[in-house]
């Protein structure tokens, strides 16, 4: 069996910003990176050439190095109130800094210069939104665009593969490891390897499976949180007077009635709803936007954050499950429906749907009725939702919506960390979206910069 200092699990940004920043202290360290899916340059979806999901096993979109992030459009959060919870575990200054020491990391492999965000129009639109009970969170963004992320990836990974005592290894899912006499045999589908400290990356796609070894190992985590909700479409020319001025609006709404959490996330104006498979071949919704390429929409995720209590501990195969419900409406795909369908109790159907002023950016989603998917705390949240929205960005809720569905957010296994990410295993870390402390490329990376730091500090003990 060979031996590293370092096994990192997932090649998203939380673990190709692992690598980085070991490589930067110590450019002799020994790693090997696995990912499930296939390096950053053979990955490739090919839903662009035959127009339908072919659902590719592992999913080239979700898996692979640059994990979920690589065909992301590349939004990074500039606002450590965004993306994930790591100013818990360093606090607030240290969290600032990281976002700058990430940020120019970004800069330096040519993320764009351009930050879209208009501060002045930020506290006007959050004095809107406080007189209509809306929470408006103010947070600068630096817009990659799907095309970029790619290629800032693909330089990383260059740079990374360009050290001989670095190992990429891609369509190689690890199963297992195993602490044995200070360090930790790392058990692949093909091999095993032994690391002296072990990070796990794996990603809201490999989150089941950092669950499995978190109670295979007697390590806590605490899950009660998933988010559901659906994926809103609408000419563009309706969001443009606020993601003009902000590129993306995020707001957060607390229902009348459930009292349940709603917020906005992932605007992509101008952008693209596509579809995303996870392993077990359930189709959720997502969207992306190029930063050429644009459509005359805009499309953003509406989320009803769902917290459970006891003795309910499966807030993932909740949100699963409600997918599946769509999968099995649909034969598999996404289910589309007009807003106005929804709040008139109608099936959409492709007749109705043509009736649309637009065409929709997704094309294989089948028309449905996603009142008999989503439970009735959800719509409600929802609809009420528009309804608070469209005070503050009229026509948002109009007859030219439409929503996709399923959208949901599985990042809600949060495993127990110390402040250096490391579990209570010394050498044993848990980051990124995977470990739930983290959502958003910012953070994810930011996570891996942490847990590498500390790696080196104890080496050099
Ligand atoms: C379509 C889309 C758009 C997005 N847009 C944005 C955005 O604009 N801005 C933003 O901030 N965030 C965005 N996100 C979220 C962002 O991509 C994630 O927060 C980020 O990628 C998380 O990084 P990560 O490294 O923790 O996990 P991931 O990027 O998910 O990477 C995890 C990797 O681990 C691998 N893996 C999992 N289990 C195993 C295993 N057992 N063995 C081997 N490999 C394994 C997976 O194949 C995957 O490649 C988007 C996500 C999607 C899907």
């Amino acid at each position: 069996m060979r031996k590293y200092n370092v096994g990192i699990i997932g090649c998203g940004p939380a673990g190709i910003f692992t690598a980085l920043e070991l490589l930067k202290n110590n450019p002799n360290i020994s790693i090997i990176m696995f990912d499930e899916g296939r390096n950053i340059k053979t990955r490739k979806c090919p839903k662009s050439k035959t127009k339908k999901c072919m659902g590719c096993t592992p999913c080239n979109i979700s898996s692979g190095f640059g994990g979920a992030g690589a065909f992301s459009d590349g939004k990074l959060s500039l606002s450590k109130d965004v993306g994930g919870w790591l100013e818990d575990y360093v606090g607030p200054i240290r969290i600032e800094e990281l976002i700058k020491y990430v940020d120019n990391i970004y800069l330096s492999y040519n993320a764009n210069p351009e930050i879209s965000y208009n501060s002045e129009f930020a506290n006007k639109i959050s004095y809107e939104c406080s007189k209509y009970g809306l929470k408006f969170i103010k947070c600068p963004v630096r817009h990659l665009g799907t095309e970029k992320s790619q290629v800032i990836m693909e330089k990383m990974y260059d740079y990374i593969i360009s050290h001989s005592n670095v190992q990429v290894l891609e369509l190689t899912k690890v199963k297992d490891i195993q602490p044995k006499n200070n360090s930790y045999h790392v058990i692949t589908d093909k091999e095993q390897y032994i690391c002296q400290n072990v990070v796990m990356a794996a990603g809201r796609s490999g989150s089941s499976w950092v669950q499995e070894i978190c109670q295979k190992l007697n390590i806590p985590t605490s899950n009660n949180q998933v988010d559901i909700g659906v994926r809103v479409e609408l000419p563009r020319q309706i969001t443009d007077p606020l993601t003009n001025e902000l590129y993306e609006f995020k707001i957060y709404n607390t229902s009348k009635t459930t009292e349940n959490t709603v917020r906005t996330f992932c605007m992509n104006p101008g952008g693209f709803v596509s579809q995303e498979n996870y392993d077990d071949n359930l189709a959720v919704v997502n969207g992306h936007s190029y930063h050429d390429l644009k459509s005359d929409l805009t499309n953003f995720a509406l989320l009803v954050s769902c917290h459970f209590t006891e003795p309910f501990k499966e807030p993932i195969t909740y949100g699963k499950y409600i997918a599946r419900l769509a999968n099995m409406l649909t034969g598999g795909k996404i289910m589309v429906q007009r807003l106005r369908d929804l709040r008139e109790g109608k099936r959409s159907t492709k007749e109705r749907m043509k009736k649309l002023s637009y065409t929709p950016t997704l094309t294989d989603a089948v028309p449905g009725d996603l009142s008999f998917v989503l439970p009735e705390r959800i719509l409600k949240a929802l609809l009420e939702t528009f309804e608070a929205l469209e005070k503050v960005c009229p026509g948002i809720s109009s007859d030219e919506t439409i929503i996709y569905g399923v959208e949901v957010k599985f990042y809600s296994t949060h495993v127990d960390v110390n402040e250096n990410l490391e579990t209570k295993y010394k050498g044993l870390y848990a980051i990124g979206d995977g470990a739930g402390i983290t959502r958003g490329l910012m953070q994810a990376s930011i996570s891996g910069v942490i847990a590498a730091n500390d790696i080196i500090q104890k080496q050099t003990k």
